[in-house]
């Protein structure tokens, strides 16, 4: 008989009453009585476990009966109406033990923190919690391209290998194969990098974005969903050394055309979530955040409250909060501002637009006051940042004019440049990143605990 997952059993419960099944799992618990045990079992398709009761003149009874949590089964059974919380439940006649489970599994003791379960992540996705949030992840990511492609946009990729730092930050992984112990140097005494695989200097990319906006000027509206690396040392809640981000780019956008798209796309996930991923949502109201699905809920249905920098700046200085970070006109926005702005002053979203040039990226677009540019980002209650994006400088004089004031090299974008010359536009594009949005959407407020396998300076196990 072939496997069905638990999820198709609840989800056409009627069907599948009375009707003979094979099911295939891990143990959640067993409760042993006199003539019959009681087995949960889980398959990771769905949040429900299906409750199973195994009389004792089932085939090796004694191996299933003394099984504890982790064990994974095969069970083939009858599936009847059950007085119990779920509607459906499982008598089992033929159980066997697929694989064992030592003494030392981790996942025995009811609760542990989700502190504990980072250090287990090989097997942590046993739990309701975090089977629940790669679900929600999965649901997302489908959530992403259905609304993007929905509206005629293409999925590209950019290159995970780069030679462009797109920030100038600085916070890049380096890739090289040069030998760590002899490398050539140069007349200066540095390394050369023109021996290198590349010939060049290359990291893993921070951004696709400057690759986006080249296809964005042939094909209209693009957008990349895929891997992010920046070795920032950032120990925070909110930040990982590789995280996914998605990256629309459209051409003939201004900057109020991907602040509204940025914002329906937030609306869309959430009401997505909501249609694929109720039992999650419910789980994550009830352990988590007590006021999570109504907040989404207002979320999804009123528009977002606009604001400029100048503004923001204002607000901040006006409340009576006490801030570690001084705030003043021209300093970035830490995330206490952040979160002060979208939880405590707006009690939702909220998007800041036109920043000081000085502390935003050199290919946004300058604002005729010459002070401010035309970049937004979009605050959340619980997350802070999660967008950043701007209208992009399309001038090719004032684009040049940036680079050099930024310390790039000219010869570096040379090709970046080419756009502005070879039948420019006006364009504009937003970066998202992906565990942010399921961190709000999840309320979880960890971001390690929205990806598998997370990655952070330290940390580079499994
Ligand atoms: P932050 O101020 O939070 O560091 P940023 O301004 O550096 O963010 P952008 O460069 O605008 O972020 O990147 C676009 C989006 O990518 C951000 O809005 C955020 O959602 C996400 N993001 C940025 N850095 C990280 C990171 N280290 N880990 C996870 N997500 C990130
Ligand atoms: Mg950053």
């Amino acid at each position: 008989m072939k496997r069905t997952p638990i999820k198709e059993i609840f989800n056409s419960s009627e069907t599948f009453l009375n009707k003979s099944v094979l099911v295939k799992g891990w143990v959640k618990s067993l409760r042993k009585s006199k003539a019959f045990s009681f087995v949960v079992l889980n398959d990771g398709s769905c949040f429900k476990d299906l409750q199973i009761i195994v009389d004792d003149t089932a085939p090796n009874y004694e191996e299933i009966s003394s099984s504890i949590a982790g064990t994974c089964m095969s069970i083939e059974g009858l599936i009847v109406e059950s007085g119990g919380k779920q509607p459906i439940e499982m008598q089992g006649k033929i159980p066997s033990v697929i694989g064992k489970v030592s003494e030392d599994y981790p996942l025995q003791k009811k609760k542990t923190s989700l502190e504990f379960l980072r250090d287990i992540a090989h097997v942590r996705a046993r739990t309701n919690t975090l089977s629940a949030v790669f679900r929600v992840r999965h649901h997302l990511a489908q959530a992403t391209h259905k609304f993007f492609s929905d509206q005629g946009f293409y999925y590209i990729h950019t290159p995970l290998i780069t030679a462009s730092d797109a920030e100038g930050a600085g916070e890049l992984f380096r890739v090289s194969t040069l030998s760590d112990e002899n490398p050539p140097k140069n007349d200066a005494g540095k390394v050369d990098y023109s021996k290198d695989y590349f010939a060049t200097e290359t990291f893993l990319a921070c951004t696709g974005q400057l690759e986006a906006e080249s296809l964005a000027l042939a094909m209209g509206s693009v957008y990349t969903f895929g891997p992010t690396f920046r070795s920032e040392n950032s120990h925070t809640a909110r930040h990982l050394s590789e995280f996914w981000m998605i990256e629309p780019e459209v051409a003939f956008a201004d900057l109020d055309d991907v602040a509204d798209l940025g914002a329906r796309y937030i609306q869309y996930m959430i009401k997505y979530a909501f249609e694929h991923c109720s039992d999650e949502l419910a789980f994550f109201e009830k352990m988590y955040k007590k006021d999570l699905t109504e907040t989404l809920k207002l979320v999804s249905e009123n528009d977002f409250k606009k604001i400029t920098y100048s503004e923001a700046i204002d607000i901040l200085l006006n409340s009576k909060k006490k801030f570690e970070f001084k705030v003043e006109w021209g300093v970035d926005l830490q995330t206490e501002h952040e979160r002060f702005l979208s939880e405590e002053h707006f009690k939702g979203p909220v998007i800041v637009t036109d920043y000081p040039k000085e502390i935003k990226a050199f290919y946004m677009k300058l604002n005729p006051d010459g002070k401010t540019v035309r970049a937004m980002d979009i605050l959340v209650p619980g997350v802070g940042e999660i967008i950043g994006g701007s209208q992009r400088e399309d001038d090719y004089e004032t684009l040049r004019q940036k680079i050099k004031a930024c310390g790039l090299e000219e010869s570096d974008y040379d090709w970046y440049l080419d756009l502005r010359r070879f039948g420019g536009a006006p364009h504009s594009g937003f970066g998202l990143g992906f565990e942010r949005a399921i961190m709000y959407i999840t309320g979880m407020s960890n971001i390690r605990d929205v990806i598998a396998f997370p990655r952070f300076p330290g940390n580079a196990k499994f």
